[in-house]
């Protein structure tokens, strides 16, 4: 009981994590692990740990059946560098804590986002929000690349032309582009990292954020891979169903009647789907 120190996590700390071209996610600290998970589901039994197979058993039936305040019990801080367009979709998630490097402070570094050559892709005719998943030939991209760097050179040359006249670095640095990096620390608990991770791993999000929360849960799974474990089996691998679709399955089963499965059309091809790739759509 009291205090957590997760040997797997004391390891890491302070690591970085390359992410994308120049960002990195490090392990600044934590508090707790799956045993603070258990302690704190326990106490109001006034029983501390059981055996490693009960504690996981535990921790399992807690996130299947969403007994959430346990996971908030466990506190991540996370150091990290991240192009400014990631981080506008990253501080929409209200339940965490950030401090971030202030430009009106500091002056900006010269260090911008440029995809590669394989992630640069024409608009996607099926999915308004994404690119396609076909990437552009490699002379095409490189095209794009050149762009792109043209456009990041040519607003620092101005950002520091203008810092170094003495204006104001709050103004200077507005016309930075969204592919500047920017840095922050960020604290979360892990019920609230795991609705983080749900939203931002699915293959609906941009693929950028999408690598970063890939190294949050590697590194969450350090400190609390219990946890860990059962999200991936009962969230991130997990598929839900609508009534209409659970009647479909019924049916399917030879368990339902044939006139209580409504669906059709779009709705038929997405079940279908669902059942294919077990992605939730
Ligand atoms: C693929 C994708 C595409 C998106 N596209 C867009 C877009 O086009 N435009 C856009 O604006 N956003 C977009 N978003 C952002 C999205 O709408 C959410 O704002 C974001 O994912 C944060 O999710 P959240 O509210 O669950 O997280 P959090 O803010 O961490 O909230 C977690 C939970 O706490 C609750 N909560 C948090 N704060 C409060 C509060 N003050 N009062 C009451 N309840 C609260 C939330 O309702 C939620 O249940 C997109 C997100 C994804 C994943």
């Amino acid at each position: 009981m009291g205090h957590c120190v997760v040997p797997d996590a004391e390891a890491i700390l302070d690591r970085e994590y390359p992410v994308l071209d120049k960002g990195f996610v490090r392990l600044v600290d934590y508090l707790g692990g799956d045993d603070r998970v258990v302690q704190s589901a326990r106490v109001s039994y006034g029983q501390g740990t059981k055996s490693y197979r009960e504690d996981a058993g535990l921790i399992d039936y807690l996130l299947r059946n969403s007994h959430t305040s346990p996971f908030e019990q466990v506190v991540l801080t996370y150091h990290v560098r991240l192009p400014i367009f990631v981080a506008r979709q990253w501080v929409r998630h209200r339940t965490a804590r950030l401090n971030e490097v202030s430009g009106r402070y500091s002056v900006m570094k010269d260090d911008f986002y440029l995809p590669a050559a394989e992630d640069i892709a024409m608009q996607s005719t099926d999915n308004k929000q994404g690119r396609s998943a076909e990437a552009l030939d490699s002379e095409a991209a490189e095209k794009v690349r050149a762009a792109m760097t043209e456009g990041q050179k040519a607003s620092y040359a101005s950002y520091i032309s203008l810092v170094d006249e003495g204006i104001a670095r709050e103004l200077a640095r507005i016309n930075l582009p969204l592919s500047l990096y920017t840095e922050w620390y960020w604290q979360i608990d892990l019920h609230n990292l795991f609705n983080f991770l749900r939203l931002r791993l699915d293959a609906h999000a941009q693929k950028e954020i999408r690598l970063y929360a890939q190294v949050l849960l590697e590194i969450a799974e350090r400190v609390a891979p219990c946890c860990c474990r059962s999200f991936r089996r009962h969230v991130l691998n997990g598929v839900r169903f609508s009534s209409d679709e659970l009647a479909e399955l019924r049916k399917r089963l030879g368990e339902g009647r044939e006139e209580d499965s409504a669906l059709s059309g779009k709705d038929l091809e997405r079940f279908e789907e669902k059942l294919k790739t077990g992605r939730q759509l």
